[in-house]
């Protein structure tokens, strides 16, 4: 199976709406594909073109419900080399650049090589800068009768609203719990954890699957242990770096990002239940104890940001962001955390 055979049950209501409405020529040639990290949009996005271009639809005039695998088109979209499928992805950074857009819109304007239709996805979206976004709008505003252009973002707010306003937005939600339960036992058979599990990841079955790996759950300890002595005045910013510093820099921002967002829960509702990391559910209540609202919610928005600066940049200074961040922490001062880090 290849990567772009996964289709997991949580898509299916949005693959029925899609291709109805494709079938009934009234899909829009301008989609924008949103969800958060690890929603699988970039999957549904890869699967949706590879189906559309499978020679069964084409048969069937109706969308086939999975690729066939066996036909001309299913094979030239494995090999990578389908003239009708063009994925604009950043290169050699982490933006997608001006000639990139100016080679999609060239794409667009020629033939399509094979059953009529072009399909194109450019992933993530909010990665165009502003020049290369600019460029696309026109290409959005006069869209081709037979090329369907999917934008893919987890940041749809910070793309141009003249962006989004040409697209049809559909989103990738969360999916039903006991659904995602039962995916993660067929997923990971070995485990038994999957309701801590799941709530760790914000109840979203690829993030336990792609991201909660042993390291990632137990650096979430060695964090919460720091952020607690940080916030209790038991240790300096400096000393408690160290301690973290190994720590992969994404998902050591997605555990902060992960802790205070619990300890805000938890400050408004005071119930132990309401936190979702319920196993290091001690360590936060300490934090909340410790610190004001106003600190906690300082404190969560800057590890979202700082967080995105990560995603999004190409080179960030990751030591520098990571002291920056503790020393504000060490602080106290919900106005000095407010300012972002780099
Ligand atoms: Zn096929």
């Amino acid at each position: 199976m290849s990567d772009t055979d996964f289709s997991y049950p949580w898509f299916a209501n949005l693959q029925a709406l899609l291709d109805g409405q494709y079938v009934a020529d009234k899909l829009p040639h301008a989609i924008l594909l949103t969800g958060e990290t690890y929603s699988g949009k970039l999957v549904f996005a890869i699967q949706l073109a590879k189906r559309f271009l499978c020679d069964e639809t084409k048969a069937l005039a109706a969308v086939t419900p999975t690729p066939c695998n066996d036909c001309a088109s299913c094979h030239l979209f494995e090999a990578g080399t389908h003239p009708d499928f063009s994925h604009v992805a950043p290169q050699d950074s982490k933006q997608i650049k001006i000639d990139q857009v100016r080679g999609l819109i060239a794409w667009v304007a020629t033939t399509s090589q094979r059953n009529g239709l072009k399909v194109a996805i450019v992933d993530p979206a909010e990665q165009m800068n502003h020049q290369s976004a600019n460029a696309l709008l026109k290409c959005l505003e006069e869209p081709s009768g037979n090329t369907f252009i999917i934008l893919v973002s987890s940041r749809s707010g910070s793309l141009l609203p003249t962006i989004r306003s040409r697209c049809q937005q559909y989103a990738i939600g969360l999916p039903e719990r006991s659904q995602a339960l039962q995916w993660l036992h067929a997923a990971l058979p070995n485990r038994d954890d999957y309701e801590l599990l799941l709530d760790i990841a914000g109840g979203l079955p690829l993030a336990v699957t792609m991201q909660l790996n042993d390291d990632y759950l137990a650096s979430r300890k060695v964090v919460v242990e720091q952020l607690a002595k940080l916030c209790g005045n038991q240790t300096t910013a400096l000393k408690s770096v160290a301690e973290v510093q190994k720590i992969e820099i994404e998902d050591f921002l997605d555990i902060c990002q992960s802790i205070f967002s619990d300890a805000v829960r938890y400050d408004a509702t005071k119930d132990i239940n309401a936190i979702r990391n319920s196993d290091i559910a001690d360590s936060i209540v300490q934090i909340q104890n410790h610190t004001s609202v106003d600190f906690l919610i300082a404190a969560y928005n800057r590890s979202c940001a700082d967080l995105r600066i990560v995603r999004s940049t190409s080179n960030p200074n990751k030591q520098q962001l990571l002291e920056a961040l503790w020393i504000d922490l060490r602080s106290g001062n919900p106005h000095v955390i407010s300012q972002f880090g780099l």
